[in-house]
């Protein structure tokens, strides 16, 4: 990692930097949100924080505010994109076991549709 918090092999780190185009939905305070390209559900957008973090386990105190501006950027774009009262789910998926298969913390938003519990 660099010393901007840029990792130069991170698809979603060059997706914040607009080095990777994608379909950009909220830009603020170190959160974006774009449309995840095999979307799952009628909407389904990543909500990734601009700097470099591996996954939530990565996490500590030091991300306290920068966390909440995720929760509340998942939110935003619940509401954005009309699901706010339909209702929505909203994931990460840390490690292996959970299936992660990009190393950038990102927030599932996903919705627009009767989503079924437990996930597999
Ligand atoms: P995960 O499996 O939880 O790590 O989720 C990674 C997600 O990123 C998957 O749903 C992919 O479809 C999505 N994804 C990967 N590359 C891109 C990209 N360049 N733009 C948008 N979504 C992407
Ligand atoms: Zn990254």
């Amino acid at each position: 990692m660099n010393s901007q918090g840029y990792v130069d092999t991170c698809v979603f780190c060059k997706v914040a930097k607009g080095l990777v185009r994608a379909d950009i939905v909220y830009e603020r305070e170190g959160v974006v949100a774009f449309k995840d390209i095999h979307p799952q559900a009628p909407v389904h957008v990543l909500v990734i924080p601009a700097q470099h973090i591996t996954a939530l386990w990565e996490v500590d105190e030091t991300h306290t505010v920068l966390l909440s501006r995720l929760l509340l950027a998942c939110n935003e774009v619940a509401q954005q994109m009309g699901i706010a009262e339909s209702g929505y789910r909203v994931v990460t998926n840390a490690g292996p076991d959970a299936g992660q298969s990009v190393d950038h913390l990102h927030f599932h938003v996903l919705g627009g549709r009767k989503l079924s519990w437990p996930p597999g």
